[in-house]
């Protein structure tokens, strides 16, 4: 299954159950398998959560690095991982609030079905310029598709961003002026360290990602 930079940890798992013909219980089930639970729904409306040894079962299962895994899902970062050394696996709803919940995917550049962590983001241009997403009311999409001024806009400012770098701070601009004699050196530096734009964007495929049949695990 490819990755999407910056999906939700439930997203990823429900498109990689279907992209093995699994219920997405099996898969929760094949991460922490000596445990009887309540399997939570894959639903946009929950997060899940793994323990470290959860996502290297899943990293092993998928065939996949577990720190690329990590790079690609923020929730499967260090900081989100459950603090338990064995098997485990735990749903959480996201938290109310503007910016909070997920945002969905584009469809025009990402798998069907995707959801992304919005980054307290309460709506973002996906970088095609073609779809606005939005985490409000239980996620939507804009289509923008009428409105091309927005995504040239769009490309302009990241044009501009790749050039000069992104904004600085009055209070991380000073010190390096008084350094080096101007501001433009450090926008220049971070342009250089490629601080180009965040936007969630499609990673590369590096392959079709399903299950081998070896490993498909079992209920
Ligand atoms: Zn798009």
């Amino acid at each position: 299954m490819p990755l999407i930079a910056g999906e939700t940890t439930a997203s990823y798992l429900a498109r990689t159950a279907a992209a093995n013909a699994l219920e997405h219980s099996e898969l929760l089930r094949a991460l922490q398998p000596r445990r009887r639970i309540r399997t939570p729904a894959l639903r946009p409306a929950a997060e899940v959560y793994l323990s470290p040894p959860s996502l290297h079962l899943l990293a092993d299962l998928i065939h996949r690095p577990a720190d690329q895994l990590a790079r690609a899902l923020p929730h499967l970062r260090t900081t989100h991982l459950l603090e338990d050394d064995t098997l485990q696996v735990r749903s959480a709803a996201w938290p109310r609030g503007a910016g909070r919940g997920p945002l969905p995917g584009c469809p025009l550049c990402m798998e069907e079905g995707a959801w992304l962590v919005s980054f307290d983001r309460l709506w973002t241009p996906c970088g095609c310029g073609r779809r606005w997403l939005v985490g409000d009311h239980g996620g939507y999409l804009i289509d923008t598709t009428p409105l091309p001024e927005l995504a040239r806009a769009l490309l302009q400012h990241r044009a501009f961003v790749h050039r000069l770098g992104p904004a600085v701070t009055r209070s991380s601009r000073t010190p390096t002026r008084s350094r080096c004699g101007g501001g433009s050196t450090a926008a220049r530096s971070a342009a250089k360290r490629g601080g180009a734009g965040k936007t969630p964007s499609a990673c590369p495929r590096a392959s079709d990602g399903r299950l081998p049949r070896s490993s498909t695990p079992r209920p």
